[in-house]
């Protein structure tokens, strides 16, 4: 009996140590993180010196437009069709979402997103870098996140009842100069479908052959997210 008791002791030490290791692993790399960001924060601006930019610029407003595109977003994740997204985000954002989403058309599986809330809407700052104007915005959420089968509809990932509280960074961008009344002005773009030349406003559609037309050039388009945690709600 005293063995058993000894062998099981023995093996939950063991259990205990290979915990401690992760977790002193996990805390290393979350330093780490945490220490990259704060490099990248310092370089950020407040939102108020923006201002002096776009002196039109709604900070309250510019946050419900970020939490608004999350949740829609999310919706058009799971139906696995971002095309209305397009004037919202970046070409290469846009391209390497596209290739999340063929992963899923391949396997036939969808990843869905159920019971989504925003509680929260941060702006941590703004820079210019390569001729953009780049606002930062974290995102805190509530989602039930599972990915399931589309033939049989067996859960494959995740869960179907628990929620995951989501912390999120979302990069905005736009053309160095543009203003917020500049959105409702129309400019000349070059269609990459059909060559045409096109007035395009925040709509951002060819009206020669109905491409949506990227707009970070005078709107805002989003061109990152950066997942900062994620923990399952019991
Ligand atoms: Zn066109």
């Amino acid at each position: 009996m005293v063995l058993v008791v000894t062998v099981i002791g023995i093996i939950i030490m063991n259990i205990d140590e290979a915990r401690a290791k992760r977790r002193a692993r996990r805390a290393e790399k979350k330093k780490e993180r945490e220490a990259k960001l704060s490099d990248d924060s310092h370089k950020l601006r407040p939102i108020s010196e923006y201002l002096s930019l776009d002196p039109s610029f709604s900070p309250e407003a510019f946050k419900s437009t970020v939490s608004e595109l999350y949740v829609s977003l999310q919706k058009g994740w799971q139906e696995k069709d971002i095309s209305s997204f397009r004037p919202n985000m970046t070409d290469a954002f846009y391209a390497q979402m596209e290739r999340e989403l063929d992963k899923y058309r391949t396997k036939k599986q969808t990843n869905c997103i159920e019971k989504i809330s925003v509680f929260g809407t941060e702006i941590l700052g703004w820079r210019q870098d390569g001729g953009k104007d780049m606002i930062i915005v974290q995102l805190r959420t509530y989602i039930i996140d599972y990915v399931k089968d589309d033939v049989t509809g067996a859960l494959i990932r995740g869960n179907k009842t628990s929620r995951k509280n989501m912390v999120y960074e979302w990069t905005m961008i736009r053309t160095s100069g543009m203003k917020t009344e500049d959105s409702s002005v129309a400019i000349e773009v070059t269609c990459p479908k059909c060559g045409a030349k096109v007035m395009v406003n925040q709509t951002a559609k060819c009206e020669f052959c109905g491409t949506l037309l990227t707009s970070d050039r005078f709107n805002w388009a989003l061109s990152n997210i950066t997942g900062l945690s994620q923990h399952t709600i019991k």
